[in-house]
């Protein structure tokens, strides 16, 4: 798609974690009623998983749903809740037996972003983007028929959720699958004009090499996926490796970005808005350096953002530290944590 420029529908939770756990799980009418707009982004999704007391121990949380007649009544608060403010309906885990151990009682729910009760309040990263939120959920009502699964079912599913989330994660792109390739860093160099930087061309093959390593492990990931299996634990090898990989490609980036590369540069859809006029204007006052006449999807200012927003790799959707547990669980054998 990226090749060939046509723009992915965007709805990254929707159609990457949410749609492949409501066909897992959801009833008929659910899959009736949300895949389609959930595809064709019509509908966007969030994921209301992580509370300020549950982040890697997430069945730790503390969000309570109630039954009430036909209806569930959820009270608790989510936290770094991305696209909360743009999303239609979001992924609910909230607990509905407190007697039980913290796994057993948990059940997962679609609820609708904009039902009464529920506040969405933003969060503004490093790199100047508000891309997520706090979602506070005060006495919000829930028909029975936004429960997907079986009551007290719901941390099999937000294991089917998460292991989605780790795939989707993981795609081609330094970025979450949304960045730079390897390609646009090598292009970086050409813009630059080389550079006879031993050490810098050193740490350039590193991450070429590692790229590659990458490449091969996704193939393993989408050859299991053709043959009808359920990400296993190859997608938190690949999550572990590629999230440290991103944070080499921007270093390596910002560092060739000379100047650029240390500027703050503010909110990424400001900058892309700023390359894309400049480009198009084909002015004397833009400078090629910022313009980007070519229209390459990473201009040179970009790339300063991105190497902020890496920090983020390793902490999203399952931290460094957690997928290494779950390798060494699954994959090495070794004792639980
Ligand atoms: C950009 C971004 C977007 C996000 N979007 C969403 C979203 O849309 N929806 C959502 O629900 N959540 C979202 N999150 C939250 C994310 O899932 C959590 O931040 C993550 O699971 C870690 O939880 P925590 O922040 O509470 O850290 P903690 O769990 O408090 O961890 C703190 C530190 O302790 C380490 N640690 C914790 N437990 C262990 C252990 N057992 N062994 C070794 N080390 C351990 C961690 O690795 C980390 O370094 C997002 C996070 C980011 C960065």
């Amino acid at each position: 798609m990226r090749r060939a420029g046509v723009r992915r529908p965007s709805n990254q939770i929707g159609i990457g974690w949410a749609g492949p756990t409501l066909i897992h799980a959801g009833s008929e009418a659910q899959k009736e009623r949300y895949l389609r707009p959930l595809l064709a982004a019509e509908e966007i999704w969030c994921q209301l998983f992580s509370e300020p007391g549950a982040g890697s121990d997430l069945a730790a949380l503390s969000t309570r749903a109630v039954r009430d007649g036909d209806e569930w009544v959820v009270n608790g608060q989510k936290v770094w809740t991305s696209f909360a403010h743009m999303a239609s309906l979001g992924i609910l885990l909230a607990r509905t037996d407190p007697d039980v151990p913290k796994h057993s009682g948990i059940s997962y729910f679609i609820c609708p972003m904009d039902a009464p009760g529920v506040t969405v309040r933003p969060i503004v990263d490093m790199t100047g983007d508000h891309a997520f939120n706090e979602v506070f959920l005060d006495d919000v009502r829930l028909s029975a028929d936004h429960l997907v699964g079986e009551v007290n079912g719901g941390w099999a599913l937000a294991k089917v959720t998460l292991g989605n989330e780790r795939v989707s994660l993981s795609g081609e792109g330094a970025l979450w699958g949304q960045g730079p390739t390897m390609g646009d860093l090598v292009d970086l160099v050409r813009r630059a004009g080389g550079t006879s930087d031993r050490i810098l061309r050193q740490r350039l093959m590193r991450v070429w090499v590692e790229g590659e390593i990458l490449r091969l492990i996704r193939l393993r990931t989408v050859s299991a996926a053709l043959a009808g299996r359920a990400p296993g634990p190859e997608a938190s090898v690949r999550k572990a490796l590629a999230d440290d990989h991103g944070q080499h490609v921007m270093e390596v980036a910002k560092d060739l970005s000379g100047a650029y590369g240390m500027t703050d540069s503010g909110p990424v859809e400001a900058l892309m808005a700023r390359a894309g006029a400049a480009a198009s204007s084909g002015s004397p006052g833009a400078s090629d350096d910022m313009a980007d006449p070519k229209g390459h999807s990473w201009p040179p200012m970009i790339w300063s953002h991105g190497y902020l927003f890496a920090r983020a790799l390793t902490i999203g959707g399952g931290t460094s530290e957690v997928q290494r547990n779950i390798i060494a669980e699954r994959v090495l054998g070794l004792p639980s944590s």
